[in-house]
């Protein structure tokens, strides 16, 4: 049994787990989406599933690491070749549907790690649901809003070079999955300066078409990413994601 992999657990082991109280579980939530010439379709939930895996090995016992969910909500990608998107009322069901079933058998604790942008409205949307359902609501994380207060010390200008297939996705990239990153085909500059930005802020919003916006898919500067900063990153993100873990989910004796 892999420490801390929920799919590795006997079905009384997590029952027994449930009714204590002193287990919470993490659904790491990605997408299968176009990432530019460089970087796999699977970045985003490789991403949400290496973070979940990081931070439970931290924590203990406390924390069990769901299979994570590949599919996403994810139409804004669907003009590049290799995008699989769900509906939003299939993505919102899916979601409810896991956690009702992790509920009805007595989970108090569950934690959606996610790694895509274009989740993070359909996620705000079924947790309403959900608590108004079942009296309880999971706890939803998006990584990079972890760290929006230190990522000026890894990039010049954050709000420019980070936004999709970007300087900070790139450099996690070349620093935990190297493999599986093109280095020739990073773009050389800048994408899709009118684009959506992970820590851009913008009063005024559209409905997203990414092929709109940038012709290689990219928005921000991967041309700035590397390895050495990717680990420096991956560091931070674990170790915030801890804290709010250790903050905001406590696990314990069913109330
Ligand atoms: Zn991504």
């Amino acid at each position: 049994m892999t420490a801390g992999r929920y799919v590795d657990l006997t079905s009384p082991e997590l029952g027994a787990a449930f009714k204590s109280g002193q287990v919470a579980v993490i659904l790491p939530v990605g997408s299968i989406e176009q990432h530019g010439p460089h970087l796999p379709v699977g970045m985003d939930a490789l991403m949400a599933e290496q973070l979940a895996t990081a931070a439970a090995a931290r924590l203990g016992d406390a924390f069990l690491v769901l299979a994570s969910l590949w599919y996403g909500y994810s139409p804004h990608h669907m003009s590049f070749p290799g995008t699989v998107t769900l509906s939003a009322q299939t993505y919102l069901r899916l979601i409810a549907e896991i956690a009702g079933s992790l509920y009805q058998h007595g989970l108090r604790d569950l934690v959606i790690l996610n790694g895509h942008g274009g989740n993070i409205g359909p996620l705000r949307t079924v947790i309403a649901e959900i608590t108004r359902v079942h009296g309880r609501s999971p706890r939803v994380i998006t990584y990079w809003e972890l760290i929006s207060q230190e990522i000026g010390k890894f990039f010049e200008h954050p709000e420019l070079a980070c936004g999709h297939a970007c300087a900070l996705e790139t450099s996690l990239a070349l620093h935990l999955f190297p493999k599986t990153v093109d280095r020739e085909a990073i773009p050389a500059h800048r994408s899709g300066e009118a684009g959506p930005h992970m820590f851009g802020s913008n009063p005024v919003v559209e409905g997203l078409d990414f092929g709109k916006y940038s012709s290689n898919g990219v928005i921000g500067e991967p041309s700035l990413a590397t390895a050495e900063i990717g680990a420096e990153l991956f560091e931070l993100i674990v170790t915030e994601l801890v804290a709010a873990l250790k903050s905001h989910v406590r696990p314990g004796p069913p109330n």
